[in-house]
């Protein structure tokens, strides 16, 4: 008789923007299950410690690693392919929610063509964390009626009516991956007469220990926060909502200033078991 073959199967896991505890219950319960576990570098590793399975073998494929340690996404896609395909579930873990500027359609198409299922388990995005975290509710009545997630991390995506439009626009703009081009945003909207009402906060490592947060009006950019480096991850909020901040911020910041995500070989060891793809 032959014997029950076991199906692989992948489960794709936000696990929001820092704080271990804005982790889903679904989350948590599949990471206990989890046999292969691929994480990326903006997921906390106190999660990995808490809910992991002791079991689980846990791969680091973090893509932007300081220390050269990035994975391809070729490489990734293989290892969700080899794991899966020999019967194992595997929790692809991804900081935030999985589907908000993440390579997830890349890795969705890879288990379609190689017929792996596969299910899609949210997580709070780093917008919705910095906003509660900060107090700054991003649809305020009589401030905002809608929000955009931008990214300006490849210039060539905003074209000059795009930026007109968002100079104009009473939505609440949140840009991710778009610090190292700040001056630029800053310009850009400037440029197109964004009104002097609208404040831009960018807070940096949201919902974490570490988390801080920079406010000032767009025209006051320039000597307030231009020179200032910020530590990765870090978002932008544009609009007239910032000002809220200043009367429901309810976080008393810590004065903690390092990287709270700094995944580095020495606490490789602080994972339960790490492999390097
Ligand atoms: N999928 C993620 C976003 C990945 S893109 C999500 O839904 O949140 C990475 C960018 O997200 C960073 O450059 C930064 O702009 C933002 N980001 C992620 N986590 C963050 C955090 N804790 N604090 C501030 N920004 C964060």
């Amino acid at each position: 008789m032959k014997g029950i073959q076991k199906k692989g199967k992948v489960i794709f896991v936000g696990a929001g923007p820092g704080d271990p505890e804005l982790l889903t219950l679904k989350a948590a319960k599949y990471l206990k299950k989890a046999e292969v576990i691929l994480t990326d570098r903006l997921v906390s590793d106190q999660i990995l410690q808490e809910y992991a399975n002791d079991s689980a073998e846990i791969l680091y494929v973090g893509k932007q690693c300081r220390k050269g340690n990035s994975t391809s996404q070729e490489t990734i896609n293989e290892l969700m392919c080899y794991y899966a395909g020999s019967g194992k579930l595997v929790v692809r873990l991804k900081g935030g929610d999985v589907s908000i500027f993440s390579n997830i359609l890349d890795e969705l198409n890879t288990l379609v063509n190689n017929n792996i299922p596969y299910e899609i388990i949210p997580g709070i995005t780093a917008a919705i964390g910095a906003a509660a975290y900060t107090g700054i509710p991003l649809t305020a009545r009589n401030y905002s009626t809608a929000i955009r997630f931008l990214t300006y991390y490849k210039s060539d995506i905003v074209n000059d009516s795009y930026w007109r439009e968002l100079a104009n626009t009473e939505d609440t703009l949140v840009f991710y991956m778009s610090v190292e081009t700040l001056d630029l945003v800053v310009a850009k909207l400037i440029s197109n007469n964004i009104s002097s009402e609208k404040k831009m906060a960018v807070v940096e490592q949201a919902t974490t220990p570490n988390q801080k947060i920079y406010t000032c009006g767009l025209y006051e950019y320039e000597y307030e926060l231009k020179k200032q480096n910020f530590i990765s991850p870090s978002l932008v909020i544009i609009g007239k909502v910032v000002s809220l901040h200043e009367k429901f911020a309810w976080i008393k910041e810590s004065l903690q200033h390092h990287e709270y995500f700094n995944k580095t070989e020495d606490n490789y060891s602080t994972v339960k078991k790490t492999i390097r793809a």
